[in-house]
């Protein structure tokens, strides 16, 4: 036998490693030249022979395909295992070797898993982190759109789909200033329901939001895409409309109410008009103070006896 392994564990162990199918044993002489191997090295370098005369350097490489060093170490110190190859294979070995007195012994156990199953996990766990990636994609998509359903929701009115008040404020201050910078005009609008007690007392509160409603989806229709209207509370709505003069947003004013006499929302013959302040922005004018100018305007539209507009 070629191995010539003599130890405490005697022939058994010459046998068992002459014939393992996954385990390189190997011999060499100090030039690292293979003196000895049992079959598994033969076989795994596809050689008829035993590989005598070979050097260990020549058969084992490491993974990237450069060869393998093959060092003694230093007396004393287990040798640590190296991870190689085989010339010309993929599978991977975990290899120990040593240098004792003359001769080097190698050892080399298959780890399995060669470039190719190397290559398989790795394609897996890329694939893993694709999907975890494209998942994450998905939750932060779904986590934008419910962010963005939630800020629908905070500036908008719930019975009416209109900006609210909140909302409606913040937009306000900024067309005030876009305005003054700009030295456009810009006109306010307040409505408010007449009589809307009077709605609800008589028809009760449903239909009392049914007219709510319609009032909004008026608003809704003679108001451009770029006028803001919201409801301010109650039965009370604010529109601002960029662009416009007073005289302009009077006549827009004129049709809302002009809609809503026509439309007699509750179809009871006595319709549900609408009283509605106007006012331009003067130059310089606190959003506050235009505010309170409007409201001033719409005070003046009920003591005029309702169903109007005022300036
Ligand atoms: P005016 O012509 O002076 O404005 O009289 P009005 O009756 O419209 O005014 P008032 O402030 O006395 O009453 C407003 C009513 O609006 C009282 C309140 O119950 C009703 N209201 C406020 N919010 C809602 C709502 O969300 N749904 C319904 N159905 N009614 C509401
Ligand atoms: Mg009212
Ligand atoms: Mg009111």
């Amino acid at each position: 036998m070629n191995l010539d392994y003599h130890d405490s564990w005697g022939n058994a162990l010459t046998i068992f490693l002459e014939h393992a199918e996954n385990v390189i044993m190997a011999r060499a002489d100090l030039d690292r030249r293979i003196v000895g191997c049992n079959l598994a090295l033969m076989r795994l370098l596809r050689k008829s022979d035993r590989p005598l005369g070979m050097k260990l350097e020549e058969i084992f490489r490491y993974p990237d395909g450069t060869e393998a060093v093959f060092a003694s170490p230093q007396s004393g110190t287990s040798p640590l295992p190296q991870i190689l190859k085989l010339r010309g294979g993929e599978d991977l070995y975990k290899v120990i070797s040593r240098l004792e007195g003359e001769e080097w012994t190698v050892l080399a156990e298959r780890i399995g898993g060669g470039d190719g199953m190397v290559m398989q996990a790795m394609s897996s766990l890329t694939n893993d982190l694709v999907n975890i990636g494209r998942d994450l994609a998905r939750r932060n998509r779904e986590l934008a759109e419910a962010r963005e359903r939630l800020e629908k929701i905070s500036r908008t009115d719930f019975l009416t789909g209109l900006a609210n008040r909140g909302y409606f404020m913040e937009r306000f201050q900024e067309a005030v200033f876009a305005a003054d910078q700009q030295g456009e005009p810009l006109s306010l609008l307040m409505a408010d329901l007449d009589h809307f007690k009077k709605v609800n007392d008589t028809f009760g509160h449903n239909a009392g939001d049914e007219v709510l409603k319609a009032c909004a989806a008026t608003l809704l229709r003679i108001c451009r895409s770029e006028d803001l209207a919201a409801r301010s509370g109650g039965e009370e709505f604010l529109i601002f409309l960029p662009n416009t003069t007073a005289e302009d947003a009077q006549r827009v004013a004129l049709r809302i109410c002009a809609v809503m006499r026509e439309a007699d929302v509750l179809g009871s013959g006595s319709p549900v008009t609408v009283s509605i302040g106007v006012a331009g922005h003067i130059r310089g004018e606190s959003p506050d103070d235009f505010l309170k100018r409007v409201d001033q305007a719409l005070y003046r539209a009920k003591e005029k006896g309702r169903n109007r507009i005022s300036l």
